[in-house]
């Protein structure tokens, strides 16, 4: 995208460039002079009713939206390519651009009409992926970030940003994190300077947009940055100097100022991120535990779209956010998990979610408040909301931390009054109509209003008085939008008409007149409708201006509710799923009893629970048994109730006491990273290793099925030597699925190996799953089986199983060991020195002495 951003750019500048020579139409040159300053965006040039697209913005977005690309006349010599799409339309329109990544400049009319040249236009918003703010254009349960990034000698300083929850955070890390790191923030929008590797940026499904080097400096934006916050220097929020982010903090906020069309949102402070606050989980892992998105990319099922019954939007982004972050302290842990146990006793998550039904989105909301874009509607659904919040606040259960929450959930009580005073009960959708403004709000605005509403009843009067007057029983006195004010004469009565009517208007069968009283009532009423709209808005202005200083308390508020709401929906899963608090211990261990995979269990109705224990003298359990047998379920289980315990959820298990954990690994499944060019079996190496490299052993290590994807030596003498390594050098608690059924032997060898499997029997020509994890090596493999129960065709089934006996004779002929075990390299005797050997071969008792001196001759001789 960005290629074509840039040679698309390249066209438009050369074009531009002509734009001073006459033959471009006025108008041409008005529209080149501001793709000029958008080269790397579409273009929605209003012109009335339609905003239109012209040359390869046409082209592109005719493509994208499907709509009519067409030419109309030429302008230098160049035909025009137009395409356009109704102004009214125009959100829906931009929502599905913005999904492709594209960013959309909104140039207006802003001038009035003139005989001279074109409406004056400006570019009034810019609309990019990482900068939405509207709610139709935003995904309610997904967060919106924008991110900044640079690279400087292996490390990456980077940004983010939230424009709808005010967040802004920052972090330096390794520069081979950015993988994990974008996985984990899912940034909509990235930027970074033009000077970047942008290798590494390569083929990433959000748009990468490059800025000048020049806007990621560090000194300048240290500047900015203090200039926005107020503040002397930044270390109050616990930035450093030296800290490589700074740069890409100051060249998010000058980036958002650009697109607001110089607004900024109100911003909650920077926060500067550590490593060590989270259980660290790389990019593969994310996505094999399927947390918000399934491997294949689906919304559901996933553990977030299990558990999440969020009441509101600000919500369920808090629930994914806090199942992308696990955290590590144990001390906060255990205070949401006591929060949670606390509504769970009481009841009161039912009463939350009643209460929460009710309220929107105050996150967003007040980033439109911020941005002054908010809308009649938004306004009534802040005032229905914070009427909800004493509710709220009642049905809390007792203690320290909910009393705590409470105090964000009480917002100065002018906000509501404000609200309450100023906007009707159902304000309508567009201020410009008006019917926004609550009557009794401005005296002003009821006087005007008084006026329009006297209108009716002064027709009346009016047609009675005239009926009299000119004796026309039949005699309307109306009003329309298109005629304005008028009486009304069918055609047989016009010989009636007295002298002061005016002729208005024809029509069929009447005449339509006016007389200067009713002008004069005209001009009073229409007046004062425009009058009103202009008041309304104005009002509607000031009260966006009041409410500015109430931001920050609104926005604790809306992080309360959403702590709340993702609290009273972890309890109710617990209710639901019977999940218990799982106990967290400083010594060395996972241990869990009968623990359930939360989401498979939620797809089939008998799931058999299965426990694991993991401790110093027993860290690498070896799985094996047939496929489909349960393995990858019980292995992601595990790494799912470590997960949700450190994200303060109870867990699927009977009970579950957890040591330290540092990082989750997982190695899944044969997924090719064909955009990324690299092969499945590149794919596996390159994630083992990664956990090779940083697994430590307080880390949970997940291995499934590790060299399958290479021939069978190849793999199994790498199973073997990476089981190995995560034995020895790792020591991490690790879960090693294979199917490699000689890695069994690896138990023998080291004490803290243990072997368990998941069973089957064979029952009548077919293969039943036990599904129970057990103890030892399995003792059989049933793939032939499963290929039977896949539906291959019997007389391969049958084949197959003549050659497995074929094959087996022939392995325990040849091997001798009737496995591919002894291929390996086995633990080597060293060959035995010559003189030891000799000396082995004698019987003393039988040696003369003389040959005995010979002997030692002979030995020294051996020796050199
Ligand atoms: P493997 O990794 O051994 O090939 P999977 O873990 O993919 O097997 O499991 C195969 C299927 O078996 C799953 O899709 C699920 O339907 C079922 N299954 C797995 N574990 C259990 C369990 N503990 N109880 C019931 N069914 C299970």
């Amino acid at each position: 995208m960005l290629n074509s951003a840039v040679s698309r750019s390249k066209q438009e500048q050369t074009m531009a460039s002509k734009d001073s020579t006459p033959q471009h139409t006025p108008m041409m040159q008005q529209y080149l002079r501001i793709k000029a300053d958008h080269p790397d965006k579409l273009v929605f040039y209003r012109m009335g009713d339609f905003y239109e697209l012209f040359h390869d913005d046409a082209v592109r977005a005719a493509k994208l939206l499907d709509i009519t690309l067409t030419t109309r006349g030429q302008s230098a010599g160049i035909p025009i390519r137009m395409a356009g799409i109704p102004y009214h339309a125009a959100e829906q329109y931009l929502a599905r651009l913005v999904k492709f990544g594209e960013s959309v400049a909104i140039c207006e009319q802003v001038g009035e009409v003139n005989a001279k040249g074109p409406v004056e236009r400006k570019v009034m918003r810019v609309v990019t992926p990482g900068t939405l703010t509207d709610a139709a254009l935003l995904d309610d349960k997904r967060e919106n970030r924008l991110l900044a990034l640079t690279f400087h000698k292996g490390k990456m300083g980077m940004a983010w940003l939230s424009l709808a929850s005010g967040d802004f955070a920052l972090m330096d890390t390794d520069a081979e994190k950015l993988a994990s790191e974008l996985e984990r923030l899912r940034p909509a929008e990235i930027l970074a300077p033009d000077d970047a590797d942008l290798a590494l940026l390569d083929n990433l499904p959000m748009p990468v947009r490059k800025l000048s080097g020049w806007q990621f400096d560090p000194a300048a934006a240290g500047r900015n940055l203090t200039r926005h916050f107020g503040v002397h220097d930044l270390a109050g929020f616990g930035v450093e100097a030296d800290l490589l982010a700074v740069g890409p903090a100051g060249a998010l906020l000058e980036y958002v100022r650009s697109t607001q069309g110089g607004a900024l949102p109100q911003l909650l402070g920077l926060r500067v991120e550590h490593h060590t606050q989270y259980i660290e989980l790389d990019a593969a892992t994310r996505r094999n535990l399927e947390i918000t998105e399934t491997i294949r990319g689906e919304a559901a099922p996933t553990l977030f779209s299990l558990l999440d019954h969020c009441s509101t939007g600000m919500g369920s982004r808090l629930l994914a956010h806090w199942l992308h972050h696990p955290l590590r302290s144990h001390a906060r842990i255990l205070e949401r998990q006591s929060a949670i146990g606390a509504l769970l006793e009481t009841g009161a998550y039912q009463d939350v979610a009643r209460v929460l039904d009710a309220v929107a989105d105050i996150e967003r909301i007040c980033a439109r408040v911020a941005l002054k874009s908010a809308r009649p509607r938004d306004l009534s659904s802040l005032r229905d909301s914070l009427a909800q919040l004493p509710e709220l606040v009642r049905v809390l259960p007792e203690g320290e931390f909910f009393k705590q929450l409470a105090r964000a959930l009480q917002p100065d009580a002018s906000i509501h009054a404000l609200l309450a005073a100023a906007i009707l009960p159902e304000p309508s959708v567009v201020l410009r109509e008006g019917g926004v403004i609550a009557d009794g709000y401005s005296a002003e605005l009821d006087e005007l209003r008084g006026i329009q509403h006297n209108c009716g009843q002064y027709l009346i009067e009016m047609e009675a008085r005239e009926r009299e007057r000119t004796g026309i029983a039949t005699l309307r006195v109306e009003y329309n939008r298109v005629a304005g004010f008028f009486i009304e004469i069918t055609n047989s009565y016009l010989d009636q008409v007295p002298d002061d009517y005016r002729r208005r208007q024809t029509m069929k069968n009447a005449e339509r007149f006016i007389t200067p009283e009713l002008k004069e009532f005209e001009d009073k009423a229409l007046s004062a409708q425009e009058r009103s709209l202009a008041l309304e808005k104005a009002l509607f202005e000031a009260i966006l201006d009041q409410l500015q200083t109430w931001l920050a308390d609104l926005r604790l508020a809306a992080q309360a509710v959403a702590t709340v709401d993702v609290l009273a929906c972890l309890a109710e899963r617990a209710a639901l799923g019977n999940y218990t608090a799982p106990e967290f211990s400083d010594e060395t261990l996972i241990r869990i009893e009968a623990g359930r995979h939360p989401v498979v269990e939620a797809q089939i109705d008998d799931f058999i629970p299965n426990g694991v224990d993991l401790q110093l003298a027993r860290k690498l359990l070896l799985i094996t048994g047939p496929n489909m047998g349960g393995k990858s379920t019980y292995m992601r289980q595990v790494a799912l109730i470590v997960l949700l315990a450190h994200v303060g959820s109870f867990v699927p298990a009977t009970s579950a006491v957890i040591g330290t954990v540092d990082r989750i690994f997982t190695r899944i499944g044969a997924s090719d990273d064909l955009a990324g060019g690299r092969s499945t079996f590149m794919v596996e190496m390159t994630e083992t290793a990664n956990i090779l490299n940083n697994a430590s052993e307080h880390s949970l290590v997940l291995m499934d099925e590790v060299g399958r994807g290479t021939s069978t030596f190849d793999g199994l003498a790498l199973a073997w030597a990476i089981a190995r390594q995560l034995i020895e050098k790792n020591r991490a608690y690790t879960l090693f699925a294979t199917h490699y059924f000689e890695l069994t032997r690896l138990a023998q060898d080291y004490p803290t190996v243990a072997n368990v499997h998941l069973d089957a029997v064979e029952h009548k020509d077919k293969i039943v799953f036990l599904h129970a994890v057990q103890e030892g090596p399995a003792s059989q493999s049933y793939g032939v089986a499963v290929a039977q129960l896949a539906g291959v065709p019997r007389d391969v089934v049958r084949l197959a199983k003549r050659k497995l006996v074929e094959l087996e004779q022939s392995s325990v002929r040849v091997e001798g060991q009737g496995d591919l075990f002894a291929v390996l390299p086995q633990p080597e005797e060293p060959e035995p020195h010559a003189v030891i050997q000799e000396l082995q071969d004698i019987d003393p008792d039988e040696l003369t002495p003389r040959e005995a001196h010979e002997l030692i001759y002979k030995l020294r001789g051996l020796l050199t």
